[in-house]
This record gives C-alpha cells, sequence and structure tokens, in this order.
C-alpha cells in the first residue's frame, strides 16, 4: 500500500514552495512569485485572504499583498491545503467518504489552530505559528486523502463499514488491512519532505497520551516534534467528536485527550468546543467546503450517550453470548473426555483408561506399601450366546455384566470392559478377604442379573480371577498384577466356572500385616461397635480420598519416630525395601505399632468420621464420642493409637 503508485504527489508549486520556506532565510517575493505563476492558486489565495477566517480590513487585491499579510508561511500552508483537494474524488464511490473526510479535516484545523492559545499550547511555530498548528489539523488525515486516491473502492468499503457499525475509522483501516490511515499519512509527509514535526504529528495523531509520553520517553519521538504532535492528538479526537461514527468512545478519548495533554476539563472544554464550531465555519469558507451543520456540544452529548448505553448494551450481549458459547464447549470437551474413558457399548471405563489407572495407583501404593487389587472376569460360554440368539442378544449380556457390576462396586473402584466379553476391576487399597468378597458379590449379581436378558432365558454367568499386591518391590507390578489376576480367572474357568480364583502375591509377613492394619481399622471398629450401620460406613469410605502421606511423615506428625530416626531408616533402606520394614528392621518400629501406623494412613478416623457427618449417619458430637470410645478402647490399644486420636 505504502509503495502504491496511486499515492498521491504534491503539484509542483507547492513542492517549490516548501522548499523555498524552508531555507534559513525566506526570500518572500519569491514565494510570490511562485504563487503567481499558478492562476488557479493565485486566484483561491486571494479568495482565502479575503475570507472571514482572517478577518483583514479592506480587500487582499495581490498575491504580494497576501504573502505581506499571511507570511511565508501561512501562504504555503494555505498553498498546500488547497494542493490536497481533489475533484475527481467528489463524484463515484469515494464521492461520501472524500465529503466526510474534508468535513472532520476544517474542524481538525479550526481545534489545531485554537489549541495554539491553549495554557500549555504549541505557540508559535516552526512555518509561522498558527498556519503551522492549522496545517498539522488539516494534515492528520492526509493518509485518509491518499488511500482514497490510491485504492478508491476500498477506501471507500472500509469508511463506509465504519460509519455503519459505528467504529474508529482507523481501528477498521488496521482490522482490514494491517495499518491505518496515521502510518499512510506520516510515510506520505515524509516523502513529500513536509517539516519532520508535521510529520510527527501526522503520524501519531491517533495515539493516546500514554502512548505519545511513552514515545518521547523513549527517544521515538523527539522533543521538538512534542507540541504539534500533541496538538494533532487533540485536534484529531475534537475531529471524532464531531464528525466521528463512534460518537460515545470518541466523548471518552476527547476528555481523556484534551485533560492528560491541555488540562482542559469541564465547563473550559465546553467552551473551547464552542470556539471550534465557529472556527470551523469560517475556516470552512476559506477552504470552501460545505461543513453542513456541526452538531451543538448539549446535541452531540446526547448522542455520544445513547451510543454508550447502547454498546453497553451490545456488550453485555455479546457477554453472554460468549458465556453460552463457553458453556457449550465445555460441555463437548467433557463428552469428549468421558468418550475417550468410556467404553461405549457397556459405558464403563476402557482398556486404556483402566491401565492408566492401575499404574496411578500402583504408583501411590508403592510408596505408602497399601495393596493393590485387581479382578479379572470373564463371561461363561459367551460365544455359545452368540451363536445362539444372535450378537444383538450377545450385546445386551455384555450390558447387562455392566449393570450388575455398577450395583456392588463402590465409588472408588475403578470397573472397565477390557476387551471382548473381559472386565476387570481395580480395587484401590483391599485386604485379602475384603477383594474375595466383592468379587463373589460381582459374580452372584452377574448371575442373577444375566438369568434372563431381554426376555430370553440366557443363563449367563462369568468367571472371576483375583489378585493382590503390595507393589513396592514388585517391578511392573501392574502387569504382573494382570497376568495374575488373569490366570485366576482361567483356574476359574478350568475348576467349573461361575466361580471366584484369588492369588495373592503378598508374603506370610505381608499377609499377617494387613490383617493387622484391617482389624485397626476405624471403620472396622465402627461396624463392630453397631453405633453406625455397616452400610453408612461404607458409603461415607467412599468419600474418602486415597492417602497421600507418607509413613515416615506419618509416624514423625504422631511422634512414635523423630526426624533423625526417619532420615536413618531412608539411609539404610536396601534396594526395595520398604520404609515399615526398614524401621522394624532397625528395632524403631514394632509390628503393633506398624500395623497401626499403616492401619492410620490408609484410614485417617477424623476424615471418616467428618464423612459420616457430611452424608448426615451421625452429627458431629456423636463422631466425637465415638472418636473419643475408638481412641479409649480401640481394639489393641496402644500408646501410638492415643496419640493417633489426638493428633487427629
Ligand atoms: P469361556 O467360558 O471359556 O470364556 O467361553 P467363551 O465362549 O465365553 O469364550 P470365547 O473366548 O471362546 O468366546 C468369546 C466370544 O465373545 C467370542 C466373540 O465373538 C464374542 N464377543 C467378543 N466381543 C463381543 C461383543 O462386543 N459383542 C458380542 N455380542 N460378542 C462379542
Ligand atoms: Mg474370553
Ligand atoms: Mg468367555
Amino acid at each position: 500500500m505504502l509503495n502504491s503508485p496511486g499515492l498521491p504527489t504534491l503539484p509542483a508549486v507547492a513542492v517549490q514552495l516548501l522548499e523555498e520556506s524552508r531555507k534559513p532565510d525566506v526570500d518572500v517575493g519569491r514565494i510570490a512569485e511562485l504563487i503567481a505563476s499558478d492562476p488557479a492558486m493565485s486566484a483561491r489565495l486571494l479568495r482565502a485572504a479575503n475570507s472571514s477566517f482572517f478577518g483583514f480590513r479592506g480587500e487582499v487585491a495581490s498575491v504580494s499583498r497576501a504573502v505581506a499579510l499571511l507570511g511565508a508561511g501561512g501562504v504555503v500552508s494555505l498553498a498546500l491545503s488547497f494542493s490536497l483537494a481533489d475533484d475527481a474524488l467528489k463524484a463515484g464511490v469515494t464521492a461520501d467518504a472524500y465529503r466526510a473526510y474534508w468535513r472532520r479535516c476544517v474542524v481538525q484545523a479550526a481545534a489545531a489552530e485554537l489549541a495554539g492559545d491553549l495554557p500549555g499550547g504549541a505557540g508559535e511555530g516552526e512555518l509561522s505559528g498558527k498556519g503551522d498548528l492549522f496545517l498539522a489539523g488539516l494534515l492528520c488525515d492526509l493518509g485518509t486523502l491518499a488511500l482514497l486516491k490510491a485504492v478508491p473502492e476500498e477506501a471507500a468499503a472500509v469508511w463506509a463499514a465504519s460509519k455503519e457499525a459505528r467504529v474508529d475509522p482507523a481501528a477498521r483501516e488496521r482490522a482490514e488491512w494491517g495499518f491505518d490511515h496515521a502510518a499512510v499519512g506520516g510515510e506520505l509527509a515524509q516523502r513529500w519532505g513536509l517539516p519532520e514535526r508535521l510529520a510527527f504529528a501526522v503520524a501519531r495523531h491517533h495515539e493516546t497520551p500514554e502512548a505519545l509520553e511513552a514515545a518521547r520517553a523513549g527517544g521515538l519521538l523527539p522533543a521538538p516534534a512534542v507540541p504539534l504532535v500533541r496538538t494533532a492528538a487533540l485536534a484529531s479526537a475534537v475531529g471524532d467528536h464531531f464528525c466521528g461514527p463512534d460518537a460515545g468512545p470518541a466523548l471518552g478519548r476527547l476528555r481523556e485527550t484534551a485533560g492528560a495533554l491541555f488540562g482542559l476539563k469541564g465547563k473550559a472544554l465546553t467552551v473551547f468546543l464552542e470556539d471550534v464550531r465557529e472556527r470551523a465555519d469560517a475556516a470552512a469558507g476559506l477552504l470552501e467546503v460545505d461543513l453542513g451543520q456541526l452538531g451543538n456540544p448539549a446535541d452531540l452529548l446526547a448522542v455520544a450517550n445513547e451510543h454508550l448505553s447502547e454498546l453497553a448494551t451490545r456488550r453485555s450481549a455479546e457477554a453472554d453470548a460468549l458465556a453460552d458459547r463457553h458453556r457449550r464447549l465445555e460441555a463437548e470437551h467433557r463428552d469428549l473426555q468421558q468418550q475417550s474413558l468410556r467404553d461405549s457399548l457397556t459405558g464403563l471405563y476402557n482398556r486404556p483408561y483402566l491401565v492408566d489407572a492401575l499404574r496411578r495407583e500402583v504408583a501411590v501404593c508403592s510408596r505408602t506399601g497399601s495393596t493393590v487389587g485387581v479382578i479379572f472376569a470373564d463371561v461363561d460360554r459367551f460365544k455359545a450366546v452368540n451363536d445362539t440368539y444372535g450378537h444383538a442378544v450377545g450385546d445386551r449380556v455384555l450390558r447387562a455384566v455392566a449393570g450388575a457390576f455398577a450395583q456392588v462396586l463402590r465409588r472408588t473402584d475403578v470397573p472397565a470392559r477390557f476387551g471382548g466379553e473381559e472386565f476387570v476391576v481395580l480395587i484401590p487399597r483391599p485386604t485379602e478377604a475384603g477383594a474375595r468378597a466383592v468379587a463373589e458379590r460381582l459374580r452372584e449379581a452377574v448371575a442373577w442379573t444375566c438369568r434372563t436378558v431381554g426376555g430370553i432365558a440366557v443363563n449367563t454367568t462369568a468367571s472371576f480371577g483375583v489378585a493382590l499386591a503390595v507393589p513396592t518391590d514388585l517391578p511392573d507390578a501392574a502387569d504382573k498384577l494382570l497376568a495374575e489376576a488373569d490366570a485366576a480367572m482361567y483356574e476359574a474357568k478350568k475348576t467349573g466356572r461361575d466361580k471366584v480364583v484369588v492369588r495373592s502375591l503378598l508374603s506370610p509377613a505381608e499377609r499377617k500385616l494387613h490383617a493387622a492394619v484391617a482389624a485397626r481399622r476405624f471403620s472396622r471398629w465402627l461396624s463392630a461397635s453397631g453405633a453406625i450401620a455397616v452400610r453408612d460406613v461404607g458409603e461415607a469410605l467412599t468419600d474418602l480420598t486415597p492417602p497421600d502421606v507418607s509413613l515416615g511423615a506419618l509416624a514423625r506428625e504422631v511422634g512414635v519416630l523423630d526426624e533423625v530416626q526417619t532420615d536413618m531408616i531412608a539411609d539404610v533402606q536396601e534396594a526395595g525395601e520398604r520404609f515399615g520394614e526398614a524401621a522394624v528392621r532397625l528395632g524403631l518400629l514394632n509390628h503393633e505399632q506398624l500395623a497401626e501406623l499403616l492401619a492410620r494412613q490408609q484410614e485417617n478416623p477424623r476424615a471418616l468420621g467428618e464423612a459420616l457427618v457430611a452424608r448426615g449417619h451421625a452429627d458431629p458430637a456423636e463422631i466425637e464420642a465415638l472418636l473419643d470410645a475408638y481412641a479409649a478402647a480401640g481394639p489393641s490399644f496402644t500408646p501410638l493409637e492415643r496419640s493417633v486420636a489426638a493428633v487427629a
């Protein structure tokens, strides 16, 4: 775009005038001569000099008199202004945009000129004081003109779109092209050899006060250019206010710019805007532009407020739509995630998810020294069901099996369809007897549920294999558990089907220890004491989060070991040896204490008590009393258990 051959060039006379005006000792006679060489320009200059804008007394009859009155800079400014007019743009696609462009230019020129009188205004300028300011305001939107000339259709379309959508044209340009008219204008001003500060004013007239300050502080904006750039920024904000399509935000921008750059606020700002209105009328005559009726402050304010409230409504509608979309995406995301975890036929977890969950459980239990249980199930003589009743009935049987599983299992168990008619359930932290009991209940539930399926007496059963391990010193524990459970299931098939076979990977010592741990659990004590129904205790247990505290930390917390001792144990732990084992070998804990620590680690009595309260199975006072009673009369009460109850 910036290299487009369609960008306007400056008439030869204007170029020469610029060159002449930049010389250290300006030759006024030479300037008058140059203007006189162009009859059209001479005529316009004389008309302008006689317009109400300047308000000279008596007729200005000659170019040399005009030059004498206006000064070299003023004359050059005017000559440049005239050069910008382009009759070709007055008709066709660009007509509306071009008219709007000039209207805005005139307002901006008037505002810039008047800004010179403000405290902190740009004052005397390089070209000729106010002429310089006037020109800065007039040239702000030079880029718009260039774009209208270079790419008439696109530029007119962008202008129309910004008007239609009531958004800042510069923003629309950036969205459409990646640059705006300020950038184009700045480039053109440089090419035309306009004074540097004027080029800066053109290039930066859309920037916020903060951005300008940052540019100045960062050395991107030379100090001599600052007053003119600030003036252009104010002029542009005023132009937006009177002529821009986005009345609401434009008023905010104007207040911010006028306040920050010129300390212009409240009544003073209103007065300034009134002055601009009048001055713009005069400037319109000077530049032979039809300004139409500029809005008065009260009307403009009303329009701005209306626009702002409209914007607020639109934004909240957009926010609602966005929130809606967000919710929809989240739901979709959840569904997708579920799909990737779930088996589509039965709704149970799928094999990858189960393997993943098993590996995670193995990792946690390796650290805590607790048990992991896997139940492997395979439907009995399933091929016969398919062969006899068809695949569809077979599918229904598989769904019925899944339904039976759902009835029996706890929330913390992970049931999965492992493939075909094989199912696997991960049981976190079971005892051997507990895992067997779960498998038995599953077996019964399947046999019961699958007597008849869809009105057909299929009488289907399943065979179950259970494997149990403390995975600490068991490399590839997840694979070994699955293989062992599969082998156990195979044994169940061989020995009659519709039965459960358990294979424990626990050593005799581990079995003893875990039996002791189970005996020391609060849940067990609660159930045995009859204070709370077994079912309620079971439900509350499913609410407990798995333990993630290490045995060493727990032992320190409870006070059976100190830091030196737990460090010592950690130091001497031999390959694969668990913390508890090492502690017992070193004589720092006895088996009783270890069992109690493990029980405490796997089931925090207070947490279980809170879960019971949360489920409404007991009130807080009742639980306190039970915790006290448990601490005082627990099955194998030791100092450790007492201290656990005290800390918990
Ligand atoms: P066993 O008691 O020894 O396990 O006998 P079985 O017939 O169940 O064992 P086998 O492994 O020989 O047969 C399993 C059958 O399960 C074969 C296969 O067609 C069927 N099957 C696997 N997946 C599906 C499925 O998604 N839907 C249906 N309807 N059948 C399936
Ligand atoms: Mg099979
Ligand atoms: Mg089978």
